[in-house]
């Protein structure tokens, strides 16, 4: 999904939703084409479980209780708060969101954050973490033709080293 979300010149974020061992949802990043800063690829198939009654026959306060996310991109805040609010059972992510990041690199909104209702839940970094890395590289290392003054980045060249995280002892 991630790859399919290059392709349309969106940032890189890529994720499925996976139940009872079955994937039920998988999404990308549309926030470019919607012009809608809040389509991110976690919201997108948020939306998409909720309103399919085959997956949420009825509403309830946790929907997602049962449901794992993978995620190419740590959730931001705005998502990692979304999951909790809809009580996602875990959430597994390829590599850290050092800007917004909603589990632990900005804010905890997972767990370390107190809610008055929605427990918390954990979200664990590393799962293909440098598939992860090196998509956003491929995607910010182009030309981004939606930015009002295109900057010149034709003299960059793609990194192709990652460090490990910090305070990792291993990135898995
Ligand atoms: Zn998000």
């Amino acid at each position: 999904m991630a790859e399919e979300a290059l392709t349309a010149q969106e940032v890189p974020v890529g994720c499925v939703f996976v139940r009872d061992g079955r994937a039920i949802a998988e999404a990308r990043n549309r926030t470019n084409e919607l012009r809608n800063a809040t389509r991110h690829a976690e919201l997108e198939a948020i939306d998409y479980i909720l309103s399919n009654k085959e997956l949420t026959p009825e509403m309830t306060e946790y929907p997602l209780s049962e449901t794992t996310l993978y995620v190419t991109v740590e959730p931001c805040i705005m998502c990692a708060s979304a999951l909790r609010q809809l009580g996602i059972k875990e959430v597994l992510y390829g590599c850290e969101n050092d800007r917004f990041g909603g589990c632990g690199s900005v804010l905890g909104v997972n767990e370390s954050l107190r809610h008055p209702k929605h427990a918390g839940y954990k979200a664990t970094s590393g799962y293909c973490r440098e598939d992860a890395i090196m998509i956003l590289r491929r995607f910010y290392i182009t030309e981004n033709t939606n930015a009002p003054v295109p900057k010149s980045k034709t003299n960059r060249v793609l990194k192709t080293e990652i460090k490990p995280r910090k305070g990792s002892p291993s990135s898995g």
